[in-house]
């Protein structure tokens, strides 16, 4: 009995590592006299060989489908075991986990075996099972299955701390090359849904307190990047849609990984994943969200493709130089963040500190800004001629030669070196 549960958690546990959406944050569900919470602890994260972020107990319900995405490992004419958990093997699994301090929360996925609604039925009854038998309050995100009927995901997000929908391709017209049965419809659909839906529970409980929680930590999509050929203005475009339109809490970028060579117009098993992409992707969505920068700043139609041997910020700062440098001094919060080198921290400790006084250099450096590539687009009280630096590509190449630069070339190559 225990050696077929193992097995299967090998099976199920392997094939969910390709998705990578699994973070807990923002959940604000509370321990109620049961065990766990969500909010307090979080969820421990641990890392696969390739760098990808593996949460807790992190599987599929199954890896049958029915469905042929040849990007997938569990597609249906890919030859590998198959298995199915039970809905109480994955509670048993959850809770015996938790109690022995292995895991924090459960990401909980699954391919479609006979329909979107059998399967969906099926994720329901775990996460029931989980909050009102065993009052499990950890932290749970699932994912939503495509084309699953309203009835069954409304009442899903009423016990799941996320919800999530993988949108796979960044457009409709890169989807149809590898997966034709799948269309982004059928992820836009519920995307809306429940984000009426979340808004709809945050508005009743401001006149009713005892509202329940709905899908508390929102809802959030991955697109696989680097198997079909969007550049990254296309990719980042339909990731800005998708947080204006249905406010999600992220969207997740996962460099594809070759899983098979049956599908020529896929990346082949060998190549390596884009994984500088996929971060430079991931620093574009971190401005977009966080610094104020609309995406016509740092992608457009004349500028595509990202850089990536130079973070999005410093190769905008440089595509723009007539807006500096600016003086440290005097400039507000929201033009200092935008200086390469300088983060949100740090900016703030800069606009506190100079209540107090002129700023000098060597205070700059104290804030723990990343000054040697800061200097090139500021000035502050001691700084005494501009740096001589007039066209970007000095600039570029004298914060490349840097000793220390994190951006040297050959670690642009692939994955950035650990040690
Ligand atoms: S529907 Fe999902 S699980 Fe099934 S083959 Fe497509 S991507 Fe894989």
């Amino acid at each position: 009995m225990l050696e077929r549960i193992e097995e299967k958690l090998m099976i199920l546990a392997d094939a969910a590592k390709y998705d990578v959406s699994c973070s807990s944050s923002g959940s604000k569900r509370k321990n109620t006299g049961g065990i766990g919470d969500a909010s307090a602890s979080g969820i421990c994260h641990t890392y696969t060989e390739d760098g990808r972020c593996v949460s807790l107990l992190k599987i599929l319900l199954t890896n049958h489908c029915i469905y042929d995405c040849a990007f997938c490992v569990s597609r249906k004419s890919n030859d590998v075991k198959r298995a199915a958990f039970t809905v109480e093997e994955v509670v048993d699994l959850t809770m015996n986990f938790y109690r022995r301090n292995y895991i924090e929360g459960l990401f909980l996925s699954s391919g479609i075996f006979k329909n979107a609604d059998f399967t969906m039925e099926r994720l329901l009854r775990i996460v029931k099972k989980l909050r009102l038998e065993q009052r499990y309050n950890g932290y749970i995100h699932l994912k939503t299955i495509p084309g699953a009927s309203e009835e069954l995901i409304q009442e899903a997000g009423l016990y799941v701390d996320r919800m999530s929908i993988n949108l796979e391709m960044p457009t409709e017209a890169g989807l149809k090359l590898v997966a034709p049965e799948k269309s982004h419809d059928a992820v836009r659909k519920p995307l809306q849904f429940i984000n009426q839906k979340i808004q709809g529970f945050q508005n009743e409980k401001k006149l009713i307190k005892h509202t329940p929680n709905f899908v508390p930590a929102g809802q959030s999509t991955q697109m696989v990047i680097g198997a079909t050929p969007e550049n990254d203005w296309e990719i980042m475009s339909v990731a800005d849609e998708f947080y204006k339109k249905y406010q999600l809490k992220r969207v997740y970028y996962s460099g594809y990984i070759p899983v098979n060579n049956a599908n020529e117009t896929l990346p082949q098993i060998g190549s390596r994943p884009p994984l500088i992409r996929e971060n430079r992707l991931y620093q574009t969505d971190w401005l977009l969200r966080f610094y104020n920068f609309s995406l016509n700043e740092i992608l457009n139609p004349a500028f595509t493709q990202l850089d990536l041997d130079i973070d999005p910020k410093l190769s905008w700062a440089l595509r723009n130089l007539h807006l500096f440098p600016i003086d440290i001094n005097t400039a507000d919060y929201q033009t200092i963040i935008r200086v390469p080198g300088i983060g949100r921290g740090s900016a703030m400790k800069i606009v506190s500190a100079r209540k107090y006084g002129k700023l000098r250099e060597y205070q700059l450096k104290k804030m723990g800004i990343a000054y040697n590539r800061a200097k090139h687009f500021i000035t502050c009280a001691d700084t005494i001629a501009p740096l001589g630096f007039k066209y970007a590509p000095q600039i570029k190449n004298t914060i490349l030669q840097m000793g220390s630069s994190k951006y040297k070339a050959e670690m642009a190559e692939n994955q950035l070196k650990l040690f």
